[in-house]
Order: C-alpha cells, then sequence, then structure tokens
C-alpha cells in the first residue's frame, strides 16, 4: 500500500482514504453473520460516496436513503430505484414526488401523516407505493443499550397505538402495506445487545401480526452492528447472530425459509467503518500552561463536526502509531469547539508529521461541519489492490437563484 507521505505529496491534506478491499471485507462478514436470504440494507447515511456505494452494490447489497441528496448518490451508484428503501421522519412532498418520479417504489412510513403524504404523491404519479410500517416498539428487550424504541420519539409508530391507527394506515390510497420497520438503536455495545433487541423486533413483529392481520410480506428488522469510530480497534465478528436469528424466525416465521417474509437489515457503520481512515498534518505544536496542543490540518470540518456542537458524544479521537506522550489534538477552526481529543497518545510530535485517524469510513466527511470557516475539503481517494484507483474532492458550491418579481 501507498505510504501516507506519497498520499499526501499527491492530494493533499486533510485526506480520507477508503480501502475498498476493506469494504468488501466487511460485506463479507456481515453475510457470514447472517442467515442465508437477508436482503442487507446499506445506509448511505454513514457514507454517500457512490464509489462506497457501487461497491457495496456489487457485493449484493441495497440502498438505504433519506433524503434526496443520498437517493442520488445511490442512483450514481447504479442501485436499481426499484429496489431501494426510502425513510425518515419528516419526508416532503417534494422529495416524495422526485423519488417517486425517479422510480423509487418501497418506502419507510413513520407516522399515519407520513403514510398519507407518500399515497397522495404516489396516486399524483398513478403509482402504488409499497410501505413498511416503522414501528416504535413499547416494551425494552432484556439487555438496555441506546435505543430508539420505547420511548417517545420522531421515530416509528408507537405500537400501543396500533389497535387505533392501524385500520386507517391498511386502507390510505395510493399504498400498499408490505410490513414492518424496526430500527431500535445503532452501535449495539456487544453481541447480546444485537441479538436482544432482533429477536425482539422479531417478536413484537408477529404479535402484530396476530393482533391486527397485517400483512407481512416484509420484514426490516434493522441494525445496530457496531463498529470503532476513530480510534483503533476491530469491527466485531458475530458468531452467535445467525443461530439466534434463526431460532426467533422459526419460532414466529415457520415460512421464513421459503420467503415469507423477505427478511431485511440496514446497517451504514458495520460496512464503511474500517475501511476509511484520515491523514492530517500537525501544523502547529504548542505548549500552554503545562499542556501540548497539537493543531491539525483537520477539525470538525472534517471529522465528527456534530460532537464540536455538544450534539453526539465528544470525538475522542486516538491516532495509531508509536506513542510518545500525550497531547491534546485540536483542528485548525477559530471555536474552542475544534478539538478532536484530550491528552491523546501520539507518535512523536512535529510539526509536518502526519498523523492516522483510524476506522472513519462511516460518519466521516460528510458528517462533518463541511461549510463551517471555509477551509477546503479533504480529498477522498480510493485503493483497491492497495493502489489508488479513484480520487474525488467534494465541494459546497452556491448557485444563484433568481428573486420573485416585484408586486
Ligand atoms: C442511521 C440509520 C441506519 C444506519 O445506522 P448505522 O449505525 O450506521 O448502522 C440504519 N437505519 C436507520 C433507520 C437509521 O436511522
Amino acid at each position: 500500500m501507498l505510504n501516507p507521505e506519497e498520499l499526501v505529496d499527491a492530494y493533499g491534506s486533510p485526506l480520507y482514504v477508503y480501502d475498498l478491499d476493506r469494504l468488501r471485507a466487511a460485506r463479507r462478514d456481515l453475510r457470514d453473520a447472517l442467515p442465508d436470504g437477508f436482503t442487507t440494507y446499506y445506509s448511505l447515511k454513514a457514507n454517500p460516496h457512490p464509489l462506497i456505494g457501487a461497491t457495496l452494490r456489487a457485493e449484493g447489497c441495497r440502498a438505504e436513503v433519506c433524503s434526496t441528496g443520498e437517493l442520488l448518490s445511490a442512483l450514481e451508484a447504479g442501485f436499481p430505484a426499484g429496489e431501494i428503501l426510502y425513510g425518515g421522519p419528516g419526508k416532503t412532498t417534494a422529495e416524495i414526488d422526485l423519488a417517486i418520479g425517479r422510480g423509487v417504489r418501497t418506502f419507510s412510513a413513520e407516522s399515519p401523516a407520513d403514510l398519507t403524504r407518500v399515497g397522495d404523491s404516489a396516486r399524483r404519479h398513478g403509482v402504488t407505493a409499497d410501505c413498511l410500517l416503522r414501528i416504535n416498539g413499547s416494551a425494552p428487550a432484556a439487555t438496555t443499550s441506546i435505543r430508539m424504541t420505547g420511548t417517545p420519539s420522531q421515530f416509528g409508530i408507537d405500537e400501543e397505538t396500533l389497535p387505533q391507527v392501524m385500520d386507517g394506515l391498511l386502507d390510505t390510497p395510493g399504498t400498499r402495506v408490505v410490513g414492518l420497520h424496526f430500527y431500535p438503536l445503532s452501535n449495539a455495545r456487544d453481541e447480546d445487545s444485537l441479538i436482544a433487541e432482533a429477536t425482539q423486533s422479531i417478536a413484537v413483529a408477529a404479535a402484530i401480526r396476530d393482533t391486527h392481520r397485517v400483512p407481512i410480506e416484509v420484514l426490516d428488522i434493522g441494525g445496530g452492528f457496531a463498529a470503532p469510530y476513530s480510534v483503533p480497534g476491530r469491527r466485531p465478528y458475530y458468531r452467535k447472530l445467525r443461530g439466534e436469528l434463526e431460532r426467533a424466525l422459526d419460532l414466529h416465521f415457520p415460512a421464513w425459509r421459503t420467503g415469507h417474509p423477505r427478511l431485511a437489515v440496514e446497517t451504514g457503520r458495520y460496512l464503511t467503518g474500517d475501511c476509511g481512515e484520515l491523514l492530517t498534518t500537525i501544523t502547529t505544536v504548542k505548549h500552554s500552561r503545562g499542556r501540548r496542543f497539537a493543531v491539525l490540518d483537520a477539525g470538525i470540518n472534517t471529522l465528527g463536526g456534530m460532537a464540536g456542537l455538544g450534539r453526539l458524544l465528544p470525538l475522542a479521537v486516538r491516532v495509531d502509531g508509536v506513542p510518545d506522550g500525550t497531547a491534546t489534538l485540536t483542528g485548525p477552526l477559530c471555536t474552542p469547539g475544534d478539538l478532536l481529543g484530550r491528552e491523546v497518545e501520539v507518535p512523536a510530535l512535529a510539526e509536518g508529521t502526519i498523523l492516522r485517524i483510524p476506522n472513519v469510513g462511516g460518519y466521516g466527511l460528510t458528517a462533518s461541519l463541511i461549510g463551517f470557516l471555509g477551509r477546503p475539503n479533504p480529498a477522498e481517494v480510493f485503493l483497491t489492490g492497495g493502489r489508488v484507483t479513484a480520487a474525488t474532492r467534494l465541494e459546497l458550491t452556491r448557485v444563484p437563484l433568481t428573486p420573485p418579481p416585484a408586486p
């Protein structure tokens, strides 16, 4: 593989480097961890780059998108529109119209109003939209974890309200309810939590089927597949998941092996996380009141932007290499929020040294504050067989609009 210096010489710093062989390996590991016949949706939220998408499409994934931008990236990646799953709690009429106009036919509906909006758009286009009802289950699974279900949420339809709303949902013009969608958690703490949530979703789906006679041709049990983020470490191998899912499905959906229902999972971070690293160069080393600072050319404009706003867990980057003391890693932006990690073990510090931040193939560049302070975006380069096979740079451009005519 090319060394970081060569890559930075050629493409500048900071620089995202994605190894497409590792991306394919993650896809294979996930396939091995799941029962045969599962569809894997790739959530473009993690990394919408069309080359990431195209690589996963070639490996048999479908696309799960939540915006017009993600949809266009998915189409550019070659995902067939008719197989894309379109979700999100606040789909607007304009974006649904665009999606249906481009051939999307499957939506996850997150509320009765959302389903109605999808149906209205489908009718305007003279088609019927296949819809999954996203369910916000009422009971927590045995293991606790960071969850988006069982609590008040903008996501999904509360399970306990189904008796009141189900008839209306099933009769929504322009739509055909084809199944259920669960997404109870992201980044499960361990395999047991993942299994508990997934098997709980299967049990809840069966209970809903038995109570409501809702057709379940498709059951998307969501995700929670974990990956390290911006720190060294390995993606988990799930060794028990396959057997536990088979057991739960045999119990609740005995015909699942013949495709009734069709089963799906979704993930972004598991597939993309370890294929990407960020190369960043130390611009300035300084000492302030007993602490060592390494000011980098990458900050929250390049990695983990929302963390800098205190909206998510603060970034706690760790870097690859032989440690030689600690330093606080900051970015170049004029805000104290531009912090990548405090007291991080770092290699010998010198201006011009390239640091490698691993496991940032997902939730990297496009999850960052790329417009803030107007620095150029890093290039993104793609390696296959250890050689650069593609490179791009994402640009923000301001487009002039015509003002309305004077009254
Ligand atoms: C964010 C999200 C995903 C992907 O989550 P990861 O943690 O990247 O696997 C999948 N499905 C839904 C509905 C999401 O909101």
